[in-house]
């Protein structure tokens, strides 16, 4: 088992209160995955001190010098890229494919916002008068504190950190609990690169406790953070009396289109690929598909293939595509859910229940399921279930599908599925959506793209991701000189 201390200061730190607690690897529970220091608030403070300390001598450094680093950081992660993949796949459920995937794109964030470094810093305005010049200059917004999520334990960190050190802020992180690892091994990454001490703090610890000092500490003068809209929503109350800027990325409850004239193995393929890959625990999981009625009963039929060809184990098998849930308690969430739909009377199509035999008996495993005629209006419909859980709410015709569609508080990732040019665009206009597909799943971002969602998805102020991203992070000057006298 791996032991893990926070890091401090530039310094692996036990826990003030000398805590600590154990992961365990959810596709076999007798597995410890590792120990980890469990900080609390006064090792939140230390580190919100340190990362004051630091900011002076790291926003003195140009954007260049800090991408250089990140560039280092990069390399040094994709020497570990199969070993980091692994310990992944141990301590979140990923399957192999997944567990690699996610951390190549950590390593090409890494890559791109080292070359983004060369294009940070401001841009010329036209002035009214000769012999003026008017330019914006970027500057850090000093200590930022990010929180993030479980689902993406290491690409999602290095979407945030990246952004946030190159625009020469110090950072703060608390990585969810169930998943730290991956935060603190990209910490010792950014040591090994030569990081100045104090630039990067990660506090391994609860919400209540870390979390809750991360955003209410007056130090912080921006925070970010992915999670759930529940928690969101809290952090944003929290720093709004302060007005410190945020940036929250929240969950989504994501439809998938299809509309009678789409190739329905294609619609099947993507709505599964979409629904249960990562075990459906993606805030762009497709968990609606929204089908014309008239080809919804052949639509589900394929998608019940789709589910059955799910093989469901231990990630680090060869041949298994699909994970356990994260914990007992999301697993208990999704068949709760799963529940829930038929009690409102859908029907449970194929699926959804708990696997316990054989290898699986120590796991937190369940088959995917397909729920069929789901009113747009129920449970299962409107909440996050945050699992592999796919209901088929029908629609009449196009106009009827973008209305259920948009009938829902969340707008995070939405796709169409059809070869209707006409309608396809059509639906880029009227969906209300951060992201959106045509003939794609409604997961898998580009990196170079801005991210985000709208409505209870998002603060909806700042984008993640693409160039875009440093503008979280970076406050902008207007300077006016005037060089006509003399
Ligand atoms: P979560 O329960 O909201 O937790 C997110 C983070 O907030 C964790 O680090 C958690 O710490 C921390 N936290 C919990 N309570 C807190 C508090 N009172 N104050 C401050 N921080 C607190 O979400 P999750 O279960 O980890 O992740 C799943 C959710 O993330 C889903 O809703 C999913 O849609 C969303 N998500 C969104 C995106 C996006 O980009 N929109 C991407 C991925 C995931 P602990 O772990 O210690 O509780």
């Amino acid at each position: 088992m791996k032991e893990y201390q926070n890091y401090i200061d530039g310094e692996w730190t036990p826990a003030d209160s000398g805590d600590t607690f154990v992961n365990s690897n959810p596709a076999d529970t007798r597995e410890e995955v590792a120990q980890y220091a469990k900080g609390g608030r006064a090792d939140t403070q230390a580190a919100i001190a340190a990362a004051q300390k630091a900011f002076p001598g790291w926003r003195a450094t140009t954007a260049p010098a800090r991408g250089k680093i990140l560039s280092a950081v990069a390399n040094i992660l994709a020497g570990r890229k199969d070993e980091l993949a692994e310990m992944l796949c141990r301590e979140e459920g990923k399957t192999k494919m997944e567990a690699g995937m996610e951390v190549g794109r950590t390593i090409d964030i890494y890559r791109f916002v080292a070359g983004l470094s060369y294009t940070i810093g401001g841009s010329v305005v036209p002035h009214d008068l000769p012999n003026n010049m008017l330019f914006t200059k970027r500057e850090p917004m000093g200590v930022v504190a990010l929180i993030t999520p479980w689902n993406f334990p290491i690409a999602l960190p290095a979407w945030k950190l990246a952004p946030a050190l190159v625009s020469g802020n110090t950072v703060v992180h608390k990585p969810a609990s169930m998943a730290p690892g991956m935060a603190l091994e990209m910490a010792k990454a950014f040591e090994e690169a030569g990081l100045p001490q104090g630039v990067l703090n990660v506090v391994v610890g609860s919400g209540r406790d870390v979390g809750d000092e991360l955003a209410t500490n007056p130090a912080i003068q921006a925070l970010s953070f992915t999670g759930s809209h529940e928690i969101g929503h809290g952090i944003y109350q929290q720093l709004a009396p302060r007005m410190t800027r945020a940036q929250m990325e929240m969950g989504g409850k994501n439809p998938t289109i299809v509309l009678a004239d789409a190739d329905l193995n294609l619609a099947a393929k993507l709505v599964a690929m979409a629904g249960f890959g990562q075990t459906g625990q993606v805030c762009t999981a497709t968990s609606r598909a929204i089908v014309d009625e008239k080809v919804a009963q052949e639509f589900t039929e394929k998608l019940v293939l789709e589910a059955q060809a799910r093989n469901v184990g231990n990630g680090l098998n060869d041949g298994v595509n699909m994970g356990p849930a994260v914990s007992a308690g999301e697993l208990d969430g999704n068949l709760d859910y799963v529940k829930i739909a038929q009690d409102e009377g859908a029907e449970l199509c194929w699926g959804g229940k708990r696997l316990g035999e054989g290898d699986l008996a120590h796991g937190h495993f369940m088959s995917p399921a397909v729920v069929g005629n789901v009113k747009n209006d129920s449970r299962l419909a409107q909440e996050e279930v945050f699992g592999p859980v796919v209901g088929v709410v029908q629609s009449g015709d196009f106009d009827e599908a973008i209305s259920l569609a948009n009938d829902i508080e969340y707008g995070l990732s939405a796709s169409i599925i059809t070869r209707d040019i006409n309608k396809a665009m059509r639906y880029t206009d009227q969906i209300e959506a951060g992201v959106v597909k045509i003939n794609q799943i409604s997961t898998g971002l580009a990196l170079q793209a801005p991210f985000g969602g709208v409505k209870h998805s998002s603060t909806n102020s700042f984008k993640e991701q693409g160039q875009t991203a440093v503008d979280f992070y970076t406050r902008v000057k207007a300077v006016y000189l005037d060089y006509s006298a003399g």
